[in-house]
């Protein structure tokens, strides 16, 4: 009997049937079964901060190594008091009002805090606006907590600016949230104050939360100021999520929040869900809540790798210009975080399959990056690759890039 017919078979739910997560999917198992043979790749798919050089701010780590012995016990599912004070705050003096230390709920990561909160608002067939290109966690939670992704479009030749009229002419009744990820991966777009505050005018007309994916907010280049969603109103629903992976670079320690601001009385019925499932999960890992409150309180600052001279904006620097500089492909400038998203015109390569395109750069090159359609973008012709690499790696993968397209331009 095929495995297939056996009904012995033990198969994952159906409620997975159309969830996905393709950056971490099958050209990732390749690159590990080509590892495990022996090759030497060269990752440039994950913005994982440490396995390329950075290092978190000693004070982080001497802060949670302090607190290890007294960090044996649960804390209160929303997090320990220290932490959520530190993001209250933080956010106070960054001129949000209303966030007190209850409207703090601390995860492991921001991804926790995204399936979390997904899960608590939705029913199912509700619907949530999403970038295209997104950070596909946001579209796989929403479909796996029963919704439907509505994904909205952000216009490549205007910076990856989202396109306001895109999202309004998408909402339905069905309409539950719109999701905001500014700087944004994988686009490296930074948000104007116009845009932001169309996206928060259609939240308040047809009465959405806004979710505004903000890990990003320290990693901006070349004076790009970022704006915090919830500081643009009082009246709409806004979720704000952060977290210590990229600009602490401790993505391992899994630390991250949701903060709450906005007419939370009209929310109490939706916060009274979340904090049960807060509450059924215990509570985040707590070494690591204890880095919050130094990250935040204490002087750490990013600007030595983000202003000029700084490692991540002279990586940036050089793969954006490498990129424009190959012929047929188009790189908008990336204004934050840590990736760029380039287009392959598809008169000069044509490619029709961009996961197969990706898989036979790993196969030939060694350089592992992820297809646009990964990040819920629907043409065939973009890839994201990560700028964490130094200098001289990022130089020896554009090398090889720039042979491999020249390759494929002669097929
Ligand atoms: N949001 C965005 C936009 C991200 O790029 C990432 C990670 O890459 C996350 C959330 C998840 O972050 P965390 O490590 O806090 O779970």
């Amino acid at each position: 009997m095929s495995s297939t017919g056996d009904p012995r078979q033990i198969r994952q739910s159906s409620k997975l049937l159309d969830v996905r997560y393709d950056v971490r999917g099958p050209i990732l198992e390749e690159a590990q079964r080509m590892e495990a043979a022996g090759h030497r790749i060269m990752k440039l798919n994950i913005g994982n901060p440490a396995p390329f050089g950075f290092e978190a701010p000693d004070a982080i780590l001497q802060g949670m190594i302090q607190h290890l012995p007294h960090a044996q016990g649960y804390s209160d599912s929303k997090g320990i008091y220290s932490a959520r004070t530190a993001v209250s705050q933080y956010y106070e003096s960054r001129g949000i009002r209303g966030i007190g230390v209850d409207d703090v709920f601390i995860g492991n990561g921001v991804s926790e805090m995204i399936s979390m909160v997904l899960t608590a608002l939705l029913d199912t067939g509700d619907e949530v606006l999403i970038p295209s290109p997104d950070y596909p966690l946001w579209t796989g939670a929403t479909t796996l907590a029963g919704g439907v992704a509505k994904h909205y479009r952000c216009v490549e030749e205007e910076g990856w600016q989202p396109d306001l009229e895109h999202i309004e002419s998408l909402v339905t009744e069905r309409t539950k949230g719109l999701v905001l990820i500014n700087p944004n991966n994988p686009t490296g777009a930074v948000y104007s104050r116009e845009t932001l505050l169309g996206m928060v005018e259609i939240c308040r007309r047809h009465n959405l939360v806004l979710m505004a994916d903000e890990i990003y907010e320290k990693i901006t280049y070349d004076g790009a100021k970022h704006l915090n969603a919830a500081g643009l109103s009082d009246d709409v629903l806004t979720l704000t999520f952060s977290g210590l992976s990229k600009a602490y670079r401790v993505a391992g320690y899994r630390s991250g929040w949701v903060a709450v601001s906005g007419p939370k009385h009209r929310a109490k019925d939706f916060l009274d869900g979340l904090t049960l499932l807060s509450n059924m999960r215990m509570c985040a890992n707590v070494p690591a809540q204890h880095a919050v409150q130094v990250a935040l309180g204490g002087y750490q600052t990013i600007d030595d790798l983000v202003l000029p001279g700084g490692r991540l904006l002279e990586q940036r620097n050089l793969a954006q210009r490498r990129l424009n500089d190959i012929e047929g492909v188009s790189c908008q400038p990336a204004m934050g975080a840590l990736y760029l998203f380039p287009r392959l015109d598809p008169e000069v390569y044509g490619i029709e399959d961009d996961e197969g395109f990706v898989l036979d750069l790993l196969k030939a090159k060694k350089i592992l990056v992820s297809h646009g359609r990964a990040f819920n973008y629907e043409d065939t012709d973009h890839f994201r690759l990560v700028t964490l690499p130094s200098v001289e790696d990022l130089g020896i993968a554009l090398d090889r890039l720039e042979d491999f397209l020249a390759d494929w331009r002669e097929r």
